[in-house]
């Protein structure tokens, strides 16, 4: 279990936010833009953790794409790089330091990720059973943890940005589980969220997310 919290998972996002970000310039049909106002503590707790928890999904299935030539590793790990980028625009934005920069695939800042991309690895370097099960826990625990930091932010670019990652990672589980169904034959069973929420997801086709790409 790897999230720093599992507080509720309902996030009540009210369209009426989206009405004071739009700006002077913005006609109809144009993106609403979110203007800069400071970032609270916690927004930049979350952006600073999320930029590296999206790497520790990166370079985790990076690194057992090496080891086994599954399919949705390496295309998993392409998407992991947009999710890493997306928040990295957001650090930028916010005037936030990059805790990945300079970092080598396996390095980062936080200790406690630095401490799972090892157990991670290893654990998923044991069998391609494993390796995939190491897919849906990090994929679980990303949802928990995106969840969590929509509930701390009102701002509608952080928002759209955790929205669009967490339709990926359920995307990304849709595909390790169903990796891990056809490998054993059996059905996937939740790792860290509730079973009836990954039932629920697994349900569900893949989607679109962001800008269109199934990703
Ligand atoms: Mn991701
Ligand atoms: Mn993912």
């Amino acid at each position: 279990m790897f999230s720093r919290t599992l507080k509720t998972m309902a996030v009540a996002v009210t369209l009426a936010l989206a009405a004071p970000f739009a700006v002077a310039g913005n006609g109809p049909g144009t993106p609403i833009t979110t203007p800069y106002v400071a970032p609270t503590a916690a927004e930049a707790v979350d952006l600073t953790y999320m930029r590296e928890e999206e790497k520790l999904a990166r370079d985790v299935y990076l690194t057992l794409g090496e080891t086994w030539t599954v399919a949705p590793f390496e295309n998993i790990a392409g998407s992991e790089q947009r999710h890493m980028d997306a928040v990295l625009k957001l650090l930028v934005k916010y005037l936030l330091p990059d805790p990945a920069a300079g970092n080598a695939i396996g390095e980062f800042t936080d200790p406690t990720l630095q401490a799972l991309y090892v157990a991670l690895v290893q654990k998923g370097q044991g069998s391609v059973v494993e390796a995939l099960l190491v897919g849906g826990l990090i994929e679980e625990t990303d949802l928990t943890d995106l969840a969590a930091a929509m509930s701390r932010t009102t701002k509608a670019d952080i928002l759209k940005a955790y929205t669009d990652l967490s339709c990926g990672s359920r995307n990304h589980l849709r595909a390790f589980a169903g990796q891990y169904s056809l490998v054993t034959d059996a059905p996937y069973a939740a790792q860290s969220l509730p079973q009836s929420v990954v039932d629920a997801i697994l349900a569900q086709p893949m989607e679109r997310c962001g800008n269109g790409r199934v990703r």
